[in-house]
């Protein structure tokens, strides 16, 4: 392993003009579960990291106001799965962390880290995107804000450029009577990436039993977290039934973009999807009700 700088700037204007100094040589680390696996493996080699742990600004906070919530970048998935209000108002996203690695990874791991890493694995970005979150962005020109799902533009690769920073992700307000579910679905039950991940959210009508809105979230089924907006849009407006089900999933199978890779063959994946679409559409439903 290469020998590196490791800066500790305290504020966030000071992160970025070192890392404005330091160019393609540096590499921000929040917790480093990602980093520090790319430089031993020799995948990246930078001369200087740049903590974000030190940080006045903090970056750390939980916040449920009106509706709205707020995650600063560096939350932990630990701090995430521990937060009562996110098991009470948000379980779809307890699902996704709460089984990401182990507890020691979610310890440090980092919210942040795993949106900006960017893999289509991502178990943070899925359900997130199902969210309809917005990141917030700091970098030399200032601020700027856009949609989790326009962020994303290839594996391991976002709109984010090279001095930015991410700060918070922010989830708006959803509508009444409003569920949502993840999957993670591996071969092991701990520490193992997922062969695909299903994220579906469902609001009802007063009647309990029509859908308003539906938001379908899909993971390593295309070089991107993904949604599936033909299934979204067989669910929107209707009675929610077995047969409009099935014709989501379907749905669902046929947009995304699944291929072969050691953790699973194209056409299981396409299979599970349709399952598990349903799946999480009834748990999504039941916890809507
Ligand atoms: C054993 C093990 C098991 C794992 N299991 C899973 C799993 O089940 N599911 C899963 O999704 N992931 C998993 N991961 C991957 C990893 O833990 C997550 O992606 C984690 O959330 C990354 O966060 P971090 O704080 O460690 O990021 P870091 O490694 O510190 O950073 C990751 C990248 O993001 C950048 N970065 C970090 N924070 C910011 C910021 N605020 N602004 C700008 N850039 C930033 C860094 O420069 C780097 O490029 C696993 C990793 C390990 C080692």
């Amino acid at each position: 392993m290469n020998k590196f700088d490791y800066l500790t700037p305290s504020s966030l204007d000071e992160a970025i003009s070192l890392c404005a100094s330091y160019g393609e040589r540096a590499r921000y680390i929040a917790g480093g579960t990602d980093v520090m696996v790319e430089i031993k493996e020799g995948k990246i080699s930078p001369q200087c990291l740049i903590s974000l742990r030190h940080l006045r600004e903090g970056l750390d906070h939980i916040v449920y106001e009106k509706g709205e919530l707020k995650i600063g970048a560096l939350v932990t998935h630990r701090m995430l799965e521990l937060s009562p209000v996110i098991r009470k108002e948000f379980p779809i996203l307890i699902d996704a962390v709460e089984n990401i690695g182990s507890v020691q990874i979610r310890n440090v791991a980092t919210i942040g880290g795993n949106i900006v890493n960017a893999v289509p694995s991502a178990d943070g970005a899925i359900p997130l995107i199902t969210l309809g979150a917005h990141v917030r962005i700091r970098g030399p020109k200032g601020e700027r804000a856009m949609a989790l799902e326009d962020f994303f533009t290839g594996p391991r690769q976002t709109l984010l450029e090279r001095e930015e920073i991410l700060l918070e992700l922010v989830i708006p307000k959803l509508p009444p009577r409003t569920g949502g579910a993840y999957w993670k679905h591996t071969r092991r039950a701990a520490m193992e990436l997922p062969i695909l991940g299903v994220a579906v959210q469902i609001s009802l009508g007063t009647d309990m039993q029509t859908c308003t809105e539906a938001r379908i979230g899909l993971g390593v089924l295309a070089p991107t977290p993904m949604r599936a907006k033909k299934a979204e849009a067989i669910l929107k407006g209707k009675k929610v039934d077995d047969e409009v089900l099935e014709k989501a999933g379907k749905a669902a199978a046929n947009e995304c973009k699944a291929r072969d890779s050691i953790r699973g063959k194209a056409w299981y994946r396409k299979d599970m999807v349709e399952v598990l679409v349903q799946r999480m559409a009834r748990v999504a439903m039941e916890r809507a009700r």
